[in-house]
């Protein structure tokens, strides 16, 4: 039996290997941000995808694309598989969390120059994502650990 952590380490990016063929995908994958009124002057947009859809227009949400959405609504699922012990389930949706978490703890992910586009820096996106993560993946050190209980939580 393998363990959760092999598990994660191997469908860590069967969301964006789903692009492909998922046309609904490739919009979980990022926001531009800076694209929003409220996040500009307010520091947020509404966090409640539907409520979105109401206020900026469905067509605007899925332009700017939907990973703070498509987050919490992974969070959900993955929530309804550990209370319904859909342990097979749950370890892949804890990767599709994962990824989605990581793809927005990386600016190019989150902001409407996401490839430098918009500053003479066209192409940053892959030189950032691949060619330099290519060139020192051997100097990233992973380090793991384990899971604890957060009291009153
Ligand atoms: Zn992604």
């Amino acid at each position: 039996m393998k363990t959760w952590a092999i598990i994660l380490g191997e469908h860590g990016s069967d969301a964006d290997i789903r692009k492909k063929n998922d046309k609904t995908e490739f919009v979980k994958h990022f926001i531009d941000i800076d694209n929003y009124d409220d996040f500009n002057n307010k520091h947020r947009i509404e966090e409640d995808f539907e409520m979105a859809c109401l206020k900026y227009g469905k067509e605007k949400v899925k332009k700017e694309g939907t990973l703070p959405w498509a987050t919490d609504s992974t969070y959900r699922t993955l929530v309804q598989d550990f209370k319904t012990s859909n342990w097979e389930k749950a370890v892949l949706t804890s990767a599709d969390l994962g990824h989605y978490v990581g793809d927005g703890f990386m600016p190019l992910h989150i902001a409407a120059n996401y490839d430098g586009q918009k500053s003479n820096q066209t192409g940053i996106h892959r030189r950032y994502e691949e060619t330099m993560i290519d060139k020192h993946i051997g100097e990233v050190q992973f380090k793991t650990s384990t899971c604890r209980r957060i009291k009153g939580v």
